[in-house]
């Protein structure tokens, strides 16, 4: 029995920059993959770091002969790193995995049969789990300390059709890159990959996310300081709103306000500082949100109502009776 024929070859891509302390746990579990270890390669492409990462990978490249462990450096950004690590690797399938997270040993044998299972899916993306490393502080619920990234909704149950993918768990096909081209360079932070979905989605592309496929996501006490969490969510969403638009995103602007009273009334009920400071988040982006995309109805609007109220005024200071002026109607359409 051939493995060639069994197990396609995947490369794992890890972008990294300065969390060698972090990278060294992450490796440990992608090398220890149930998953011949003949059949995928680990590429870490370090984004310029000042730390040891270096001597991290070297050491991991040392001690494990099979899957081979590569260092590459690339300076320029995350998806100039992940550009380098496609580049450089030869799988047909390719997957990114963060340095923060910790792979469950079936990650990529379920990432494998997803997309052998969906032939028509381009990516598959998975989950991720909040693993809180250290005590929970007080202010944060049971639920948010160990769902952090989601307490919206009970966990999906099954693969679905979505319209981008978390870019820290994700499985994508090789021929997808020759297709669609590769990441954006120019683009760093929220939104990064996302244009890469849109791109993809657009060329009728199809993106599969499902709960059988997840991963670790490391935190510890401080991603919980009012700090972190008022810059994560509440300061990141002019980020998030723009990266919205860049992948045409149309979602209705109820659901973002029901979405910012759940988890408002989740802080006040259960007294949830984490709950609380993600409603505000939430209700800033409702509100940019709007601006955004209602924007120029709003503005027109506003000044055919302002019209209306100053004709009205005009009018009513005339000697003669007053007559109501209408604006006209051509500038009221413009
Ligand atoms: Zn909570």
């Amino acid at each position: 029995m051939s493995h060639s024929s069994e197990y396609p070859l995947v490369s794992i891509v890890v972008p990294t920059r300065n969390r060698s302390g972090w990278l060294g746990d992450c490796l440990t579990t992608l090398v220890s993959q149930d998953y011949p270890a003949e059949r995928y390669e680990i590429v870490v492409v370090d984004d310029g770091s000042t730390d040891d990462t270096r001597k991290v990978v070297t050491e991991m490249t040392a001690r494990t002969r099979s899957p081979s462990v590569r260092y590459l450096c690339h300076s320029g950004g995350v998806n100039a790193a992940r550009n380098r690590g496609i580049a450089a690797s030869s799988g047909s399938i390719v997957g990114f995995i963060d340095d923060d997270e910790l792979a469950p040993s079936q990650l990529l044998g379920v990432a494998v049969k997803l997309l052998t299972d969906n032939p028509s899916a381009v990516a598959v993306g998975g989950e991720y789990r909040s693993r809180l490393e250290g005590k929970r502080p007080r202010f944060a619920c049971t639920n948010c300390a160990e769902n952090y990234k989601s307490i919206r909704a009970p966990r999906e149950t099954r693969s679905a059709i979505v319209d981008d993918l978390p870019g820290g768990c994700v499985f994508l096909r090789r021929q997808a890159f020759e297709k669609y081209g590769l990441f954006a360079e120019s683009l760093s932070g929220p939104g990064d990959d996302s244009e890469w979905f849109r791109r993809t989605r657009e060329g009728d592309g199809t993106l599969l996310q499902s709960p059988e496929l997840w991963i670790w996501h490391r935190m510890t006490e401080r991603d919980f300081l009012p700090g972190s969490l008022v810059k994560k969510h509440v300061l990141g969403t002019a980020n998030l709103v723009a990266a919205r638009q860049l992948m045409g995103w149309e979602s209705g602007v109820g659901d973002e306000v029901m979405q910012a009273l759940r988890f408002l009334g989740h802080g006040l009920r259960r007294r949830c500082v984490v709950g609380s400071v993600r409603g505000l988040g939430q209700s800033a982006l409702a509100v940019r949100w709007i601006q955004v995309t209602h924007g120029k109805r709003w503005e027109n609007q506003r000044s055919s109502v302002l019209r209306s109220v100053m004709s009205a005024l005009a009018a009513s200071r005339l000697k003669k009776p007053a007559r109501l002026v209408q604006p006209p109607l051509q500038e009221e359409k413009r």
